[in-house]
């Protein structure tokens, strides 16, 4: 009896092993603001293509851009300009998603961004500290995302920036049964490299604990020299970088969960 307990345990102990052996902590970044500075976003595509790039589709670069990163299999989101708090439009030249439009009219928009953006396959916030905590503005932009996707048979997620603590993107994506994920690291909020090597390590141990995290980044020369290093040595460090989408569909499965066992940002 003793001798089968022993080796009951000495099973499980094996698959726990095996387990935690195949579960590479996963790690993504997303560019985001691309199609203005032409230098720096060509840098970024320069990266691993694993590394997903957030295009604002009224930028200058946005056709050549999506179209580039198509060649190179890299995954690419629409980056949606929605109201900021201390900001009720977007800058100059953009068009900010209204807190009153309905789900008809954000689908219009989503369908004009869409064709920008060619094979976006998500979306992510640019600003939007005023929207993404509006309760109905979100659902209304929601329901926008749910039309596109059943009309053009799409699968279109949302990654929440998370550029306000109160936001409810990604909770109601959630619940209305879109895939969605979250960003847990801002890389460069403080664009020194100090403090970028800081949020990596961060993100690192984000990853580690809870087995992947999303970090977001921005067309900045301090942010760029730091992946350029950064990024070859993520696989020798055990980690898997992976398409945001990749961590996405995975919430699929904890849809309807109020307050999910995410990794809490900083
Ligand atoms: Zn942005």
């Amino acid at each position: 009896m003793k001798s089968l307990v022993r080796g009951s345990i000495g099973v499980t102990l094996v698959c726990l092993w095996l387990s935690l052996a195949a579960e590479t902590p996963r790690i993504a970044i997303v560019m985001d603001d691309l199609g203005y500075q032409d230098r720096l976003d060509q840098a970024i595509m320069a990266l691993d293509s694993r590394v997903t790039v957030a295009i604002i589709p009224e930028s200058p670069g946005a056709r050549r851009l999506s179209r580039q990163a198509r060649t190179q299999y890299r995954e690419v989101l629409i980056h949606l300009p929605l109201a900021g708090l201390f900001q009720d439009d977007c800058e100059p030249a953009l068009t900010c998603v209204g807190l009153d439009w309905p789900a008809e009219k954000m689908a219009l928009h989503l369908a004009d961004a869409l064709a920008r953006v060619e094979g976006a396959v998500g979306i992510n916030n640019h600003q939007g500290s005023r929207f993404t905590r509006d309760s109905e503005a979100v659902s209304m932009l929601i329901d926008g995302l749910r039309r596109i996707n059943s009309e053009q048979g799409r699968n279109l997620f949302v990654l929440d920036s998370r550029t306000a603590p109160d936001t409810v993107l990604e909770r109601k994506a959630l619940a209305a049964g879109l895939s969605a994920t979250r960003r847990h690291v801002f890389l460069d909020h403080f664009p020194d490299p100090d403090s970028i090597a800081d949020a990596w390590t961060q993100l690192l141990a984000m990853a580690r604990r809870h087995g992947y995290a999303v970090a977001i980044g921005h067309p900045r020369n301090e942010t760029l020299a730091f992946l350029e290093r950064a990024l070859p040595e993520l696989e020798g460090q055990g980690f898997e970088l992976v398409p945001v989408s990749d961590l996405a569909r995975r919430k699929t499965l904890v849809t309807g969960l109020e307050t999910p066992p995410y990794p809490v940002s900083r």
